[in-house]
């Protein structure tokens, strides 16, 4: 029997895809927001695809700010958008 992969849903497209498809925006437990490409941080998280136009989409869309339930302000807008380039290399 193969392992059953979850499948989570991305906060801005909607797209149901295989958990390790998926990164995701975490709020660490001492307040840090955090984009986690392996799905690996400990917090509240929201999954999004691995995509700017994703990232980009679930911040307009206030859908990050509403799971995590912070505020995404543009300085932390620009970091999340750093850290995704950094670690999907886009
Ligand atoms: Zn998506």
């Amino acid at each position: 029997m193969p392992k059953k992969i979850p499948i989570r849903q991305c906060v801005a497209c909607r797209e149901h895809r295989e958990k390790p498809q998926l990164a995701r925006v975490v709020r660490t437990p001492d307040g840090q927001v955090l984009y986690d490409a392996r799905g690996k941080v400990s917090g509240r998280g929201a999954y999004l695809c691995r995509s700017q136009a994703c990232l980009d989409k679930a911040v307009k869309s206030r859908a990050i700010a509403r799971a995590l339930e912070i505020e995404i302000t543009s300085a932390l807008y620009d970091q999340l958008a750093q850290q995704m380039k950094e670690a999907e290399g886009q």
